[in-house]
């Protein structure tokens, strides 16, 4: 059976009109002889509009119910496409994460799948319907609903993919492929052919909401080809490939941001082994998400130790510092909000020079202040404040990317 994977993105599906246009291009892959299953993300803004909904009752929302509510936008958004499908003389069947056991872990809000029966989707392949599945969801082993973070939709398409063997999985958004750069941000930005698997994960963990970054860990895991591209129009957009694969290796091949992060630094804690060790572990205990992490060298017997968490989560982190700070006879516990880390990303970084100085050269003529570096072996990210994170990748674009 040639099935063929394809999920809509909430713009794909934001409007009636959009839901009928979306139909009318699973028809058409039909008539082809394809198997097709399609995961659907909520139609438009929906989700956002479920968080404000929250806001508006409660400031401490219980993790079950906010799963609960928020995986509501996909079951409204795969009735309607199953409709419209049968409007169109296609049969066309509709399942939520639930109904097809997508089996996650327990972690609300940002679950992890486990598992994902392919009975119910084969045998309604088989009575040759297509397949409608509800992105972002699935069920805990307590049959709890729960969500797979924000954009998470991305996530449940490559599953599906690598559980059903299909070798490509098409994700369908409001813009052609991948680009260099965020086109909300740069005016010009190239779209790029192809991506290594590395590179767009690299990107994504970096800010580019473009793919939810563990639909890139699950489509390297399980050899599934991505394919970003519009559900607009009809143009080729960008596949995500092994490195091994791509015809060009560019030195960056994005460049993007990440805003609303905050940095803590606990001053002159021991410089001993197991020191860390214990501050991430208490960190991680208490369902912190610690991103950028960087020690400075040993003095006196002493280190510091500075690392971004969310906005969101800087008082519980603070807290939590606090009682190290105790513990470990630490000097100080300093913190700032509202930074933002900026990054460039590329595998032909690894055999280039001055790649780096070009980056922190930018950024100073741009009177732009690095608070923080860290680099890995295909990118190198700075932190900056909130304010010029725009700017900052217009102009490391410029710099790399523009003639
Ligand atoms: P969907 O609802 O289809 O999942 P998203 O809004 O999650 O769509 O992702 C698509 C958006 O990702 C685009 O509209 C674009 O603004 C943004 N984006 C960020 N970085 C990039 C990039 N490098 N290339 C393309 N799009 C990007
Ligand atoms: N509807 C969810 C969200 O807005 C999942 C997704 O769109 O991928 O985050
Ligand atoms: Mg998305």
């Amino acid at each position: 059976m040639n099935i063929i994977v394809q999920k809509y993105g909430g713009t794909s599906v934001g409007s009636p009109e959009r839901i009928k246009a979306v139909a009318s291009r699973i028809k058409t892959n039909v008539e082809k002889g394809h198997s097709v299953v399609v995961v659907v993300s909520a139609m438009g803004k929906t989700t956002d509009s479920l968080v404000e909904l929250v806001n508006s009752i409660t400031k401490n929302p219980d993790k079950r119910e906010m799963d609960m509510l928020l995986s509501t936008g996909e079951q409204v958004s795969i009735s309607l496409l199953a409709m419209a499908l049968h409007e169109i003389k296609i049969d066309a069947i509709s399942y939520t994460g639930s109904q097809i056991k997508v089996l996650t872990d327990g972690n609300f809000a940002n679950a992890k799948i486990v598992s994902i029966s392919t009975d119910k989707i084969m045998s309604s392949l088989q009575q040759k319907k297509v397949v409608i599945v509800a992105g972002f969801q699935g069920i805990d082993e307590e049959e709890n609903i729960t969500t797979l973070g924000r954009g998470g939709s991305d996530t449940s398409a490559v599953a599906l993919a690598a559980v059903l063997q299909s070798r490509d999985c098409e994700i369908y958004t409001d813009v052609d492929g991948v680009y260099t750069a965020d086109p909300r941000i740069v005016s010009e930005p190239k779209k790029l052919k192809e991506i290594s698997y590395d590179e767009m994960l690299e990107l994504a963990r970096l800010g580019a909401k473009v793919l939810h970054s563990r639909s890139i860990e699950f489509a390297k895991k399980y050899n599934v080809r991505l394919h970003v591209r519009s559900s607009f129009n009809y143009e080729e957009g960008t596949i995500v490939m092994p490195r091994e694969e791509m015809m060009e290796k560019f030195v960056i091949s994005g460049v993007t941001s990440k805003k609303d992060q905050a940095k803590i630094t606990i001053r002159n804690i021991p410089d001993r082994p197991g020191i860390a060790a214990e501050v991430f572990h208490e960190l991680a205990e208490n369902k912190i998400l610690v991103d950028m992490i960087v020690q400075s060298t040993g003095h006196d017997g002493k280190a510091s130790i500075s690392f971004t968490v969310l906005n969101t989560d800087l008082d519980k982190a603070l807290k939590v510092c606090e009682d190290i700070k105790t513990k470990l006879k630490a000097t100080a516990v300093d913190n700032k909000k509202d930074i933002a880390i900026v990054s460039a990303v590329g595998v032909g970084m690894i055999s280039s020079y001055g790649v780096a100085s070009r980056m922190f050269r930018i950024l100073s003529e741009h009177n732009i202040n690095i608070e923080m570096i860290s680099t890995s072996e295909i990118g190198i990210s700075c932190v900056i404040d909130n304010l010029y994170a725009e700017l900052a990748v217009k102009v490391i674009h410029k710099e790399f990317l523009e003639e």
